[in-house]
């Protein structure tokens, strides 16, 4: 399948209809992931994405934001690792979004997002982002009451009371689409991806990370605690795409019980948005070129010199 036919298949241009059923965690999108031409195709990918970075950096006027969300063990650490193993580091960043600290707390939720966000010439990856926010405390309401945010903001509304609580999913889906569209117009192109795993895979996958001695460090209780609540996280997730997948940041709902087709599908939504930057090197003309051809002959003419030295 063409690059480009793939990508369009898991992009959600029509969020109003998104309904996550409709997406099958196993799809492969016909190709044949057992032949190592699934292999060939990653490292082609790869390539090409540090091609682009490179002139992402020399060009030095758009970021690329990449978010990555999923439920636990649906490969967000190997879909770094992998998707991005030819970037060159100086180029690229990496921010792991954790529970939020007492610093994080006493700002608005879209603070340490915002202070994260890549420079213009960066790749900047979100391993878990400010989605979080409509995700985890959505699930967990418990958490929201930590947040420090005045009562008459989170309290449900009632009669006689101020409270505008009931609407604060809204209120924050409509924040985020305003921070992102503010991104957007700035210069730094968002794509966002769903790493969409099975709950039956997530079984096999955390059983592994019990059973395999190498995997154990990675097991937490909290995982399975979350496993718990799966069909609360996805109508998060479902209610969450509907409500922010946009043209200037489009989220991606990519199959991923098969780990490799996901890193695949990322590396290729990633070249796709790249490629449509239009990035180009920097131009060096007119007063700036002569310099440059004075510096050549200069430094041709050093080495004439040495040569004429070590003839004496
Ligand atoms: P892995 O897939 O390897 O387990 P991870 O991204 O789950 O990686 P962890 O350290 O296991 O990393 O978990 C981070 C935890 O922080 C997640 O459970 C996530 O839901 C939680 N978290 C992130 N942002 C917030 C937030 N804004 N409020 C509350 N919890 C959050
Ligand atoms: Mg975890």
């Amino acid at each position: 399948m063409k690059l480009a036919k793939l990508v369009k298949r898991y992009r959600i241009d029509d969020p109003e209809r998104f309904k996550l059923a409709a997406f099958d965690p196993a799809d492969t999108g016909g190709i044949d992931l057992d032949k190592d031409d699934a292999n060939a195709l990653l490292a082609q990918d790869v390539e090409r994405l540090a091609k682009l970075q490179e002139r992402l950096y020399a060009h030095d006027r758009w970021a690329l934001l990449v978010v990555l969300q999923a439920m636990d063990a649906a490969g967000k650490d190997g879909v770094i690792k992998h998707v991005m193993s030819g970037v060159n580091p100086q180029g690229c960043e990496v921010h792991p979004f954790k529970a939020p600290s007492a610093q994080e707390l006493d700002h608005d939720f879209l603070w340490r997002a915002a202070i994260r966000v890549p420079e213009r010439g960066r790749i900047g990856i979100f391993n878990r982002s400010h989605y979080e926010e409509v995700l985890v405390v959505r699930v967990h309401p418990e958490m929201l009451e930590r947040q420090k945010l005045p009562p008459s903001l989170t309290l449900p509304r009632k009669r006689g009371r101020e409270g505008r609580g009931q609407d604060i999913w809204k209120q924050r889906f409509k924040d985020i689409r305003g921070f992102e569209r503010h991104l957007a117009r700035n210069g730094v192109a968002v794509v966002k991806f769903f790493l969409h795993v099975s709950k039956e895979e997530q079984r096999e996958r955390l059983l592994a990370r019990v059973d395999e001695p190498a995997k154990r460090w990675k097991f937490s209780m909290t995982d399975i605690a979350e496993r718990k609540l799966w069909d609360k996280y996805m109508d998060a997730y479902e209610d969450m795409i509907r409500a922010t997948s946009r043209e200037e940041a489009p989220w991606y709902v990519v199959p991923a019980d098969h780990k490799r087709f996901a890193r695949l599908v990322v590396a290729a939504a990633m070249i796709e948005a790249l490629e449509g930057l239009d990035l180009k090197y920097p131009k060096v003309e007119g007063a700036a070129l002569e310099e440059l051809q004075k510096v050549r002959a200069a430094l041709l003419a050093e080495e004439r010199g040495h040569r004429a030295d070590a003839k004496k």
